[in-house]
């Protein structure tokens, strides 16, 4: 084997590495890159380009019973290993991806389309802090605490089932594995099959970072195939699943009869609920650089701005200024703010639900169908600003995944309290306003996971999840950590009284 000193100063082709290293027809169980049980392979396509680069191989139900296994014997050891030995080798883990970045950006840019600037400040960097807040976790949180004559320990649920989707591909990895493996749970992570390049230089990390055999697991692989076993399997304590409404119900259900605990991170349609005191040239950019990031990939991207009708003009003059600083482009290029979409069923998606807001008859205040002018080819959207929508419209009530913004007007604070929480989902919400009391106040009758008022910095410590159907389960922070645990209350623990007596 190659030093992994040596593998990296090259970081400037992820295929060429990946390939050399012998890794796209490889899955990681038990320690080693084993062939996986059947032949079917799946092509990784460039967004930007339509074109596959590369073709890995998809694991079976048989490759997720020895990944299991695998995961099953090595909990015995890591799930009672210390916290401060697991903390030091995530630390390792996190140097790694440090000194990795430029490998991951570049992975992460051809297998979702990011453009380059953005995975390196962003994405890398965000996915690391996950694995850094999860070993500082391990350190400090009190896994035995006493109550009377209790001791009450919170242990290592089990084996775990990581399920992941394409859009912040290295960040819902490190989120999962960070909190798992810090808890003293082994995992077998299933990421999705259409971005799995830096899935598989993650489990080059784990491997470098000398993780005991079978604590960790990569099984790539489709949903219905792999994700549905590693959701049924027996001998799996819980999954963890982010993805699609859609898939996360299914998932729930092929758990069931085996009474695991299942955290679902689902969809959403987040509020930015702009207050009519808020100061509109901060409220605005701001608001439509956040609906916009990630090409409007994220779950939690406030995609409807609810503002006062009385200030309606001056939004959208605001959030046509805004849109007009994007730049759609090669992801590639410095210059490129936004990239394509990640898949063509997403690229379908988009343009399915634009051509759905104007037969509504929202305003298209800018963007629309098909591609950016001079883009003949990749799953390019156009920055698209629909004004004047109602919040039951379709626009309005269904997650897109994509850069399509809906304003929404309303005539009283009342009123836009209700439009915010007039969705299935509740999972992010933003609120704008110059008066602190009034935008608590208003935060305070949102029904989501997370509330953020007046676009604080992202902190990697604030529990993330959903209310109604955005999911079950926090991630993230200590939260995080905790929903990796089991509860044992070991009563008579302090012997406080003898045996059989009041
Ligand atoms: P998806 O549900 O199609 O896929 C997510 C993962 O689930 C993939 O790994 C996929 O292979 C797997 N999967 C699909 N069907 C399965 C099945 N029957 N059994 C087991 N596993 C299965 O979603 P996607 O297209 O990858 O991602 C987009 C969706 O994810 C959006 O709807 C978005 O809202 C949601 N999302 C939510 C969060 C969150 O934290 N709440 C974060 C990111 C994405």
């Amino acid at each position: 084997n190659e030093q992994p000193s040596r593998l990296f100063q090259k970081a400037d082709s992820v295929i060429e590495h990946l390939r050399s290293a012998g890794r796209l027809d490889r899955m990681f169980i038990g320690g080693e890159w084993v062939v996986p049980g059947g032949q079917d392979q799946a092509s990784v396509i460039d967004p930007s380009t339509e074109e596959p680069v590369a073709e890995i191989a998809l694991g079976t139900a048989q490759d997720v019973a020895t990944a299991v296994a695998a995961a099953r014997r090595a909990f015995t050891t890591w799930s009672v290993s210390s916290a401060q030995s697991r903390a030091l080798l995530l630390d390792r883990v996190h140097a790694l991806i440090l000194e990795r970045a430029e490998l991951f950006a570049q992975a992460i840019s051809l297998e979702m389309g990011a453009a380059i600037g953005f995975a390196r400040l962003t994405q890398v960097p965000s996915a690391a802090e996950h694995i850094r807040v999860a070993s500082e976790n391990a350190r400090s949180h009190a896994f035995v605490t006493h109550r009377g004559d209790m001791a009450i320990v919170r242990e290592a649920i089990g084996v775990c089932g990581l399920i992941t989707p394409w859009n912040w591909p290295l960040y819902q990895i490190t989120a999962k594995v960070g909190a798992a493996l810090a808890a003293g749970c082994t995992v077998v992570l299933k990421p999705s099959e259409l971005s799995p390049l830096s899935a598989l230089l993650f489990a080059e990390v784990m491997h470098d970072a000398g993780i005991p055999p079978g604590v960790f697991n990569l099984v790539n692989g489709n949903g219905p195939e792999v994700g549905a076993a590693l959701a049924e399997h027996p001998d799996v304590d819980m999954i963890s699943f982010t993805g699609s409404t859609r898939a996360g119900v299914l998932v729930a259900q092929a758990a069931a009869p085996t009474v695991k605990r299942v955290a679902q991170e689902l969809g959403g349609k987040s509020p930015n609920l702009v207050l009519p005191d808020a100061d509109l040239a901060l409220a605005v950019p701001k608001g439509v650089a956040a609906a916009f990031r990630n090409v409007g990939q994220s779950c939690s991207a406030p995609t409807r701005m609810i503002v006062p009708r009385a200030r309606l003009q001056e939004v959208e003059r605001l959030a046509l200024e805004a849109a007009a600083s994007i730049v759609v482009g090669d992801p590639r290029s410095q210059q490129t703010t936004h990239g394509p979409v990640a898949n063509r069923a997403q690229f379908n998606r988009v343009q399915e639900m634009i051509g759905i807001g104007i037969a509504e008859g929202a305003q298209l205040l800018c963007g629309g169908l098909g591609r950016p002018e001079a883009l003949s080819r990749g799953f390019y959207c156009r920055p698209t600003i629909f004004s004047a929508v109602h919040s039951r419209m379709q626009i309005a009530q269904e997650e897109i995944f994509g850069p399509v913004l809906a304003i929404i007007p309303y005539d009283s604070v009342d009123e836009a309290v209700e439009i915010a929480n007039d969705t299935v989902y509740g999972l992010g919400a933003h609120v704008q306003g110059q008066d602190l009391g009034a935008a608590r106040a208003v935060a305070a009758r949102i029904r989501s996971g997370q509330v953020h008022i007046n676009y604080p910095a992202w902190n990697p410590h604030a529990p993330f999840g959903g209310y109604k159907r955005s999911g079950n389960g926090r991630e993230y922070g200590i939260e995080g950590l905790e929903e990796y645990l089991e509860t044992k209350a070991i009563l008579g623990f302090q012997h406080a009284s003898a045996p059989g007596t009041d």
